[in-house]
């Protein structure tokens, strides 16, 4: 679902939609199960400037509900998650501020971004802002013993007889995988 400023120009628009599980690439952070859930509104706001210059903001303001997967942090088997978050986003032209010259906005509550090509996809803004809810660090269960960092067993279904020694960076990487947020 894309708002153009032409669009929005017109007429704020109302948005209630239900994502099937496609819709949105979440990556390897996280998998959506079932529909993702999204309502709010979108509309224009105007950045006066100056007596001439005028910027239009796509203000998005709303909701998102959905069930999710998310890799466990120590042994990565997948752990049902509701993600749901409130959001009020400003978006401002990508090309306003390209040339360095910052301008403070008068609502320190709202986060900014930028648009480009007249517009937002409402795909991209709720890939963001579900990415962004993801807990630090999921876990399966509080005492998940993880993966053996040298033989690589799930340490919670198979006791390896591995004795500590020298591990096996491949096993250390995978472990850590669903602690890295992407920016
Ligand atoms: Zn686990
Ligand atoms: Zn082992």
């Amino acid at each position: 679902m894309l708002f153009t400023v032409v669009d929005l120009e017109r007429d704020p628009i109302n948005f209630s939609v239900a994502l099937p599980p496609a819709a949105i690439d979440f990556g390897v952070e996280a998998e959506q199960l079932g529909n993702l859930a999204s309502e709010g509104r979108a509309e224009v706001l105007h950045e006066h400037r100056g007596p001439k210059e005028i910027v239009a903001d796509i203000r998005l303001k709303g909701s998102f509900k959905g069930m999710f997967q998310v890799p466990c942090a120590r042994c990565v088997d997948p752990v049902e998650q509701i993600l749901a978050e409130d959001f009020d986003l400003l978006f401002r032209p990508a090309e306003v501020d390209a040339n360095g010259a910052e301008h403070a906005i008068s609502t320190p509550e709202t986060e900014i971004g930028y648009y480009e090509n007249g517009g937002i996809a409402l795909e991209d803004v709720l890939r963001e802002q579900v990415l962004l809810s993801l807990p630090a660090r999921t876990l399966c269960k509080p005492d998940c013993k993880g993966l053996c960092p040298r033989c690589g067993l799930n340490r919670n279904e198979t006791a390896c007889s591995c004795e500590q020694g020298p591990s096996d960076p491949r096993w250390e990487a995978l472990a850590g995988l669903s602690s890295r947020i992407k920016p």
